[in-house]
């Protein structure tokens, strides 16, 4: 893929922190920038060259992925191939990915390559990353559209004595026969006492008639994610769970309907957090609004409280308010949504209902 865009708007970034060359390591940032999508290998930009430096198992793949990139084989090690590469470059600042290099393979480059000056950076080809192109928003499309078709699916198939973890199975089974290449992570299926838990780890449980479910899962297509939750009971539902429930839904759609691109990510957050305190449940949200998402689950901009900064517009993020009472249940409803200048596009098409038919 022609990925000269992305590698120019990188090198800008670089100068603003004058770096003669940075090493790109982390797997996502690494496949943005390159269109590789091998498991092992590095990318090494300068002002003038683009290397990506990988062993044996990608020799064919790399050039066909990352055409824009000289290949640099690695037979003995990186640490000798940087040894050997970086000093012809004739840079001096080099920066890496601190968030990603851990401090053990740091300490051997320093060893390496004595002469460098190591600058840590952080978020910079995230930041770039925020922005999805028209090639990203279709791939990210087709997996929201697979969780989308997937949850029409589980919302039939459901009915009392499956447990949890058959329901998850039932999921990933259609997932994968339905276009997505793997799951975004593991699907969680938390039904009952289990769904006041944002992350339940999904059990053995089997789902009776009135239990509260949360299931939250997606799908990933040509590499990008789609996340997606809902949130019902099977059969008939308390008085007290339909209040939650449709307490969740109107935060939810209060912030699809406020947020836009160039809006403080913390007020974002603030639109649908207000309208939960409102209503009687003030720190029963004990999470973040949202998150981006694109070749990561989690990935930039988050939509929290303690979010610093505004939602670029052309993000891609989730909205995601949730109401967890201990011992009793959860609520959580999930949707992805497009930032544009003066709102955003819901992504997500799954039906909202509160209740599913036991069958
Ligand atoms: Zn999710
Ligand atoms: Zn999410």
């Amino acid at each position: 893929m022609n990925t000269q865009p992305r590698l120019d708007k990188l090198r800008e970034l670089m100068g603003t922190q004058n770096l003669g060359a940075l090493l790109i390591s982390q797997p996502e940032n690494r496949r943005y920038i390159s269109g590789f999508t091998g498991s092992a290998g590095i990318l090494i930009v300068t002002t003038e060259q683009a290397l990506l430096a990988t062993d044996f198992r990608y020799y064919e793949q790399a050039p066909k992925q990352a055409p824009a990139f000289s290949l640099v084989k690695v037979s003995a090690s990186l640490v000798k191939t940087l040894a050997s590469e970086i000093p012809s470059l004739g840079v001096k600042r080099v920066g890496f990915e601190s968030h990603h290099v851990t401090v053990e393979t740091f300490e051997k480059w320093k060893e390496a390559l004595p002469d460098i000056e190591w600058v840590p950076t952080s978020g910079l080809v995230e930041k770039l990353r925020q922005v999805k192109d028209a090639a990203e928003l279709e791939a990210i499309k087709q997996a929201v559209r697979i969780a989308d078709e997937a949850m029409e699916h589980i919302m039939e198939w459901i009915r009392p004595g499956v447990t949890e973890k058959e329901i998850a199975w039932e999921l990933e089974v259609y997932m994968r026969t339905h276009g997505a290449e793997k799951l975004s992570f593991t699907t969680i299926v938390a039904s009952g006492p289990n769904s006041s838990m944002p992350h339940a780890v999904t059990s053995d449980r089997p789902v009776q008639e009135g239990d509260p479910l949360v299931i939250d899962m997606g799908a990933v297509y040509e590499g990008y994610c789609s996340d997606l939750t809902r949130s019902f009971c099977l059969g008939h539902a308390s008085e007290e769970y339909l209040h939650i429930w449709n307490t969740v839904l109107q935060a939810q759609l209060t912030a699809e309907q406020g947020i836009h691109g160039g809006m403080p990510a913390n007020e974002a957050d603030a639109l649908a957090r207000q309208l939960i305190d409102k209503a009687g449940y003030e720190g029963k949200f004990g999470h973040g609004l949202g998150h981006g998402v694109g070749l990561a689950i989690h990935e930039a901009p988050r939509v929290a409280q303690t979010a610093k900064g505004a939602l670029p517009t052309g993000s891609v993020v989730t909205i995601e308010p949730g109401i967890y009472l201990p011992g009793q249940g959860g609520v959580r409803l999930e949707d992805m949504v497009v930032l544009t200048e003066d709102g955003c596009r819901v992504l997500t098409r799954s039906p909202k209902v509160p209740v599913i038919k036991a069958r």
